[in-house]
């Protein structure tokens, strides 16, 4: 981390959420400038994004790389609507927000689904996965989130991916909150195609999305989107054509993007950057659970890029209070998703690294004692759910 941002003489907060989040200053700096979408200089930088990504997803040479205008969910809409046949059938994997999202758009393209829905915090397993594919022949393609932002668990995606091929169907992944630190490597797993975003563990601001995937399927996805916009085939026959996006392209948050990647190399890839991600988790949980504060998940399902709190019991805790106590001191959290209990959450990923989040600790310690909570222990209740999580 070079020039570090935000700077606090200009009021900026830390954004210690699962992005948008913390840029570096050359990121913001290179936002400075408009380009032509046309133009060579433009194309150039298209090109030099989708080689960067696909060496990153550890592409052998049988991958492409297309990068859709919207936010993250415009690209798994992209994807259902472009890998599932109209006649297909996804077996959805759902524990939390993003993976019922999922299903909703599922819905939305009128196209067959099935859902296992863990709730809100606990795995789908490859054994279940198995379970549901050998019962229904019907099944073309299983989605699975990678990291659940809305809890931060990180799914078992190998086993899921290798009970998907044992079965013979094709495993389509939401790897938003993950790819560019945890590992998800084209060459050694059984994926089919897979979607991130700009801004989140690349670090780049929000403005599109992109989809990783094998270029068979690709080939074979020509005629099946719903969508004209979002038809990842007909963006990708246009981009090899012409080199240029089919519509308007986010130019600003594309040249963000490519500073972003050059970023990401310089400081070692995804491997840096999860030892990066995973320093700022260990500091930031120990800080917390020091302060009295649990943690929704075992440490064996807790994520590098977002950690979900529970609330204390202490009836003088409010979390707007809390939330706006840590604003004071810099730092923008994230309230919970959960409803089993009241919960916030705190990120891991963006430009920040143990020292910032030592101060998050401090932050929080200073909240409370503001609010006048003696003990940040949650209620036994919600601890309760955890052992379920154990057991
Ligand atoms: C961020 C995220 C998305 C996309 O959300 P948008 O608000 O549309 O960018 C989808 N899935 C997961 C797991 C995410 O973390």
């Amino acid at each position: 981390m070079t020039d570090p941002l935000p700077d606090p003489a200009l009021g900026e907060p830390f954004l210690l959420t699962p992005g948008p989040l913390t840029t570096s200053a050359e990121v913001k700096r290179a936002m400075l400038r408009d380009w032509g979408s046309w133009d060579g200089d433009f194309r150039a930088m298209t090109a030099d994004l989708r080689r960067r990504l696909l060496e990153i997803a550890g592409d052998r040479g049988d991958c492409e790389c297309v990068p859709m205008q919207g936010s993250g969910s415009y690209c798994v809409e992209a994807m259902l609507g472009s890998f599932v046949p109209r006649d297909g059938k996804v077996l959805v994997l759902a524990n939390g927000a993003y993976g019922l999202r999922a299903a909703k758009t599922m819905g939305y393209l009128g196209r067959a689904f099935t859902l296992i829905d863990k709730g809100d915090y606990l795995p789908p397993r490859g054994t279940e996965v198995a379970a549901a594919l050998a019962q229904d022949p019907a099944i073309t393609h299983v989605l699975a989130i990678h990291c659940e932002t809305s809890s931060g668990i990180l799914n078992p995606l190998e086993e899921i991916a290798e009970a998907t091929a044992r079965a013979g169907r094709k495993l389509l992944v939401d790897s938003m909150s993950a790819f560019g630190a945890l590992p998800l490597d084209m060459s050694g797993m059984p994926v089919e195609a897979f979607v991130s975003s700009a801004n989140k563990c690349i670090e780049g601001v929000p403005g599109f999305g992109f989809v990783i995937c094998r270029r068979d399927a690709l080939i074979a996805a020509k005629g099946n989107s719903h969508s004209l916009s979002l038809d990842v085939h007909a963006q990708w026959e246009t981009m090899e054509a012409t080199g240029q996006w089919r519509f308007t392209p986010p130019t600003h948050a594309v040249a963000a993007f490519v500073e972003a990647l050059k970023a990401h190399a310089t400081e070692g890839g995804a491997p840096a950057r999860l030892a990066r991600y995973t320093r700022n988790r260990d500091v930031m949980v120990a800080g917390m659970r020091a302060l009295g504060f649990e943690t929704l998940l075992d440490d064996a399902w807790l994520s590098p890029i977002i950690v979900t709190f529970f609330c204390p019991a202490d009836p003088a805790f409010d979390f707007n209070r809390f939330y706006e106590a840590m604003k004071g001191r810099g730092f923008i959290i994230y309230p919970g998703k959960l409803t089993v209990a009241d919960s916030f959450r705190i990120g891991c990923i963006g430009q920040m690294d143990a020292a910032v989040m030592r101060r998050v600790v401090d932050a929080a310690a200073a909240a409370l004692s503001e609010m006048g909570v003696t003990s940040a222990t949650p209620p036994a209740a919600a601890l309760a759910t955890r052992a379920t999580l154990a057991a």
